[in-house]
């Protein structure tokens, strides 16, 4: 980079130790960090209000164009306050300019002048007031003014002279760090023009272009981060596998696969013959199928001589993957083994033996998988359900019980394709985008609590029927707020208008072994009626249940209320989903209406990113999704894929940004990649 650009910010003329440190407390620290410091906000000197049309006490700020028509003497108000009054007038009425301390600027101005005014207008409309506005004089050549986001002891005066500085200091010597053909495709500004526009743009127009230019930079430059570190973990694999049809397996399956099953287990199994570890991602919405290829994958191991192992995040869909796996593939010759916390210490010593001693060749489990006791012969695949319940170490730790074993997740979050690039960075992607053939959408209707009887009318039909059905609230117990819990819930309708039907209650306050008892019964349907909280929410089978209940739906999030109906509908008879709640929010309105009219987890998800922003999407930032400083993901979407795709291209030519002409993106790039080092 450009030596003037990384220098302190004390080498700018206007900025002196102290005013640094303020500064530093912004994040900006060199002089470049100061030119990318970008405006919150700009105002529009060109078109002021006339006082007599401005309202006191509003939230917006107001450009007034006056004269100064009197100054009042400076008053002193309290030891060390100076109150500073001028009265300024346009031709339709006046308004009152209070300074606080601020003599010196107090000084400047002379009755007569002509000035532009730019703040928050207090008083009443008799005696509008308004103070320590922005004063500009009346032939300020900026018409456009940058408001920055302040900290304590920062003013917009001392950034925009700070940067007027910095820019002088580093005119005509800066080099752009996008590459020119980069900068040509995606119709980007120069970077100094960015720069001079981002801060004192001639027109909104320029203002826009530059800051676009900005944006991408960072987007850019951060999928460069991810194509840079996909390069680096271009691990050999250590457990090579030979191509073997599916031909056996898919003899043993009670149904016929579905295309995009096959596929992605033609992506997988060509992933665990390739010259690279494979890392794969299959997403796929509920009921797709997803545990079926796992199955899949497992075999191809199995047949490779490899063990396998598959990490559920809860002891229910751990139970009901053993289950499925051992109907699917002991058949095949293949043993699967169960790990739970819930075990007894001599049943899970026993487990444990068997994995080492490699008289298993598939494992499934939950975090029990991770003890340091758990050792495999010949670990050649670890799979993981809804991988982000699981943190970052732990599926570390899980890989380093094999020798870099293969990597398959699986994932039900139906993440827009942009996002699950910058989350998921460095995994291929399989997408299931077709659901299993005669699946019906299930009916979904948002109800208030005034029709609940009714609802109960109507579950109690497809009870009747011989169906089964769930009921969902989200707390476990009384809390004294408004919500409705599992536990008071199921006593009230085991004794009042379910007391002729077989009621369970399931919850994950249970221990493992309660749990796995009623999800039994209600598997074999001995349990009509399953009143629970979100645990049923992942993953669990049962095809015979065809109708949810969802008791303060307002509670969950829209990809939850996804999931939760995703657990009826699975058996190909027609099922439904009662949505309860009495927000009448228009917030709330509209969410019920997009999750009742659409049952595309992909459009939800969309909805749900929109409503709630990146971060809430994904629970919290732990999950390694990037803060950006300038880029928005829910606003720049079009950015980021310009960025993503120009990124690719760019990496295919110089893969490691060796080239000398990348050796400024290869800094930038390699501040994140360190800063991510450092978070994890
Ligand atoms: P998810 O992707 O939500 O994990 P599952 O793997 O639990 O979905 O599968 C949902 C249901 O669909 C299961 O009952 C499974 O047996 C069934 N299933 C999976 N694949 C097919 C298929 N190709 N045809 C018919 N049913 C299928
Ligand atoms: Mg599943």
């Amino acid at each position: 980079m450009n030596d003037k650009l990384e220098r302190d910010v004390t080498y700018v003329k206007s900025v002196g130790p102290k005013k640094a440190e303020v500064l530093a407390r912004v994040g900006i620290k060199t002089v470049y960090d100061l030119l990318q410091y970008c405006p919150r906000d700009y105002v529009d000197l060109s078109e002021p209000s006339e006082i007599r049309t401005v309202t006191p006490n509003d939230e917006r700020s107001y450009v007034i164009r006056g004269r100064i028509a009197s100054k009042l003497p400076p008053s002193h108000i309290r030891k060390g306050m100076t109150l500073c009054k001028a009265v300024v007038t346009d031709d339709t009425d006046d308004i009152t300019l209070t300074l606080f301390n601020q003599e010196y600027t107090f000084a400047n101005l002379r009755e007569g002048d002509d000035v532009v005014l730019y703040g928050k207008v207090t008083g009443n409309t008799f005696r509008r007031e308004m103070s320590s506005p922005l004063i500009f004089p009346a032939n300020t050549p900026d018409l456009i003014i940058p408001v920055y986001p302040l900290t304590n002891g920062l003013t917009q005066n001392a950034i925009r002279k700070a940067v007027k500085s910095a820019l002088d200091l580093v005119e005509g010597e800066v080099e752009d760090v996008m590459p020119p053909a980069v900068r040509e495709s995606a119709a980007m500004c120069t970077q100094y023009y960015a720069w001079e526009n981002v801060h004192f743009p001639k027109s909104m127009i320029g203002a826009h272009e530059a800051r676009r230019r900005l944006i991408f930079d960072e987007l850019f430059v951060h999928s460069l981060a991810i194509g840079y570190t996909r390069s680096l973990d271009n691990v050999y694999n250590s457990c090579p596998m030979e191509p073997v049809t599916f031909h056996r397996f898919e003899d043993v399956l009670p149904f016929k696969l579905t295309t995009a099953q096959k596929k992605a287990l033609v992506d997988i199994a060509t992933g665990l013959c390739g010259k690279r570890r494979m890392n794969r991602l299959l997403q796929g919405d509920v009921g797709s199928g997803k545990t079926a290829v796992a199955a899949g994958a497992a075999y191809f191991a199995f047949m490779n001589g490899y063990q396998s192992c598959m990490m559920a995040p809860t002891e229910i869909l751990a139970a009901q993957h053993y289950k499925t796996f051992r109907t699917l593939l002991e058949p095949l010759g293949i043993r699967v083994g169960l790990l739970t916390g819930s075990l007894t210490p001599k049943n899970k010593r026993a487990v444990q033996e068997s994995a080492a001693a490699g008289e298993l060749d598939c494992l499934i489990g939950t975090h029990a998988l991770f003890s340091e006791n758990t050792a495999f012969k010949r670990l050649g695949l670890v799979m993981t359900d809804e991988q982000h319940r699981f943190g970052v170490e732990q599926r570390a730790a899980l890989s380093a019980k094999g020798s870099d074993p293969h990597r398959l997740t699986m994932s039900a979050t139906p993440i827009p394709r942009t996002l699950a690039l910058i989350f998921y960075g460095d995994l291929e992607i399989s997408v299931l985008d077709e659901l299993p053939e005669g699946r019906m959408p299930v009916a979904t209707y948002a109800v208030t609590g005034r029709v609940r009887e009714r609802a109960y009318g109507f579950v109690k039909k497809q009870l009747d029927m011989g169906h089964q059905g769930y009921i969902v609230c989200p707390a476990v117990d009384e809390s004294g707020l408004d919500i409705i819990d599992a536990k008071s819930y199921y006593e009230k309708l085991a004794r009042g208008a379910f007391a002729d039907y077989r009621l369970g209650l399931l919850h994950g306050r249970m221990n493992g072994a309660e749990k796995e008892e009623v999800m039994e019964l209600f598997k074999a349907g001995e349990i009509d009626l399953l009143v629970a909280t979100t645990v049923i929410e992942v993953g669990v089978d049962v095809p015979n249940a065809t109708i949810i209940v969802i008791e303060n739906a307002d509670r969950f999030g829209l990809s939850q209320l996804h999931q939760l109906r995703g657990r009826v509908g699975r058996g190909g008879h027609e099922s439904f989903c009662v949505l309860i709640t009495d927000n009448t929010s228009p917030d709330n309105v509209k969410r019920m209406k997009t999750i009742s009219s659409t049952t595309d987890g992909f459009r939800i998800a969309e909805e749900d990113l929109k409503l709630r922003g990146p971060g809430d999407f994904f629970g919290t930032n732990q999950h390694g999704l990037p803060t950006f400083k300038i880029a928005d993901l829910t606003r720049d979407v079009n950015l980021l894929e310009t960025a993503q795709k120009l990124s690719k291209r760019f990496l295919d030519a110089d893969p490691r940004l060796e080239k000398p002409e990348n050796a400024v993106l290869r800094e930038l790039v390699g501040k994140i990649v360190e800063g991510a080092a450092e978070m994890n």
